[in-house]
């Protein structure tokens, strides 16, 4: 597949990439979200923890050691986010795992630093996996169940002989949430991906359809080439061999233009039986050339069809959208002196080309 329809240009749309319940931090201020979200979900995480901690930490009748402790563990966590704001985090990186980490870390030192209190914080342990879930595959919640049980045996007031059962229920539990989350971002990825490749893909022919070709020209560079490909009595043939004959015909040449060309070129239907190929640092000799080659391979698979180009390099003034307006110019010429050829427009035509390089067969 040529690459430039893979790597088109990003657009809103990519946010809906994003599961829903993960958007919603794009309502919290957007210093906060620096890092992308995965980094902001979990500054929220460990943020709150530290504020559920701060808030009620004064009510659980802790000693003055105690409590020194719980606000250190509470510090330490507000201090992780502050300076998450500072790094320059890597998109996916896994590092991230730090917050539901660093969040288990201080919950085990309340445990460990506190008689009968932690237990008041339990209910933060399911939180790191909502976490987890909403950012990270399923398999990486599973690797953080053992912490989380080592964090939640330290929490526990008495170790009795049914806490190892309660262990047992609480880490599937955990392991559960998470994987139901990460599988559940993971489907609305996938559906994403696939709505937005088929809302920019021609059905017929699988080359990008028109909405994806004016992304496309709208970033086209000065010294990329626009070609405008009509194939020649295309009507004439849905009349002697029938429309769906002529499908098969559209759908086979937009299968050379994927085969044919480089990775970096792109190719669109147009619209009926024009096509449109955009080309990146191609100059009109370069894209006369490719069109010829083109010509001769599409000759082996239909003797019948023939197809006409125009063509239009874009220089530093040539203004958005007048490239394709030239090819198309220039195609009508190569329609007019007969078809089966090909043209350069002539406004956009370099001071080193010469005739031999505008006509194809005339
Ligand atoms: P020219 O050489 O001047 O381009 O002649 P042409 O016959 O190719 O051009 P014209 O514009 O007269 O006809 C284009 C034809 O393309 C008419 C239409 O039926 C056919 N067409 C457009 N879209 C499709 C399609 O999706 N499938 C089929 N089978 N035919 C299509
Ligand atoms: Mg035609
Ligand atoms: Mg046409």
């Amino acid at each position: 597949m040529p690459s430039l329809r893979d790597s088109g240009p990003r657009t809103e749309q990519s946010v809906l990439a994003v599961p829903t319940v993960t958007r919603l931090l794009n309502h919290v201020p957007a210093w906060l979200r620096v890092g992308g979200y995965a980094v902001a979900g979990g500054r929220v995480l460990v943020t709150f923890c530290a504020l559920v901690i701060v808030v009620t930490m004064s009510l659980l009748g802790l000693n003055g050691r105690e409590l020194a402790l719980v606000a250190a563990c509470a510090g330490g966590l507000l201090a992780t986010a502050a300076v998450s704001l500072l790094l320059r985090w890597s998109r996916r990186t896994p590092a991230t795992l730090i917050f539901p980490a660093l969040t288990l870390v201080a919950l085990s030192v309340i445990g460990l630093g506190t008689r009968d209190a932690a237990g008041a914080y339990l209910g933060l342990i399911p939180l790191c996996f909502v976490y987890l879930g909403l950012f990270h595959p399923g398999r990486i919640a599973l690797g953080m169940v053992p912490a989380a049980l080592v964090a939640y045996s330290a929490m526990l007031p008495i170790f009795d002989s049914r806490a190892g059962v309660r262990l047992a229920i609480y880490g599937v539990i955990w392991w559960g949430i998470a994987q139901i989350l990460a599988l559940t971002a993971a489907y609305q990825r996938e559906v994403h991906t696939r709505l937005r490749r088929d809302a920019r893909t021609d059905a017929l022919t699988a080359l990008g359809n028109r909405r994806d070709l004016e992304e496309r020209l709208a970033a086209v560079q000065p010294g990329d080439t626009v070609v405008l490909l009509d194939l020649d009595h295309f009507k004439q043939v849905n009349d002697s061999l029938g429309h769906t004959a002529g499908d098969a015909v559209l759908s086979g040449f937009g299968h050379l233009l994927d085969q044919h060309l480089r990775r970096r070129d792109y190719a669109a239907r147009y619209g009926g039986e024009e096509f449109v190929l955009l080309l990146p640092r191609t100059d009109s000799v370069q894209a006369m050339a490719m069109l010829r080659a083109l010509r001769t391979e599409w000759a082996e698979v239909r003797t019948d069809v023939t197809f006409s180009a125009g063509i239009a390099t874009v220089f530093p003034d040539t203004p958005p959208g007048a490239a394709l307006a030239a090819a198309d110019v220039a195609l009508y010429r190569a329609k007019a002196a007969g078809r089966d050829r090909f043209r350069v427009a002539a406004e956009h035509r370099g001071p080193q080309r010469t005739a031999a390089d505008v006509t194809h067969g005339a």
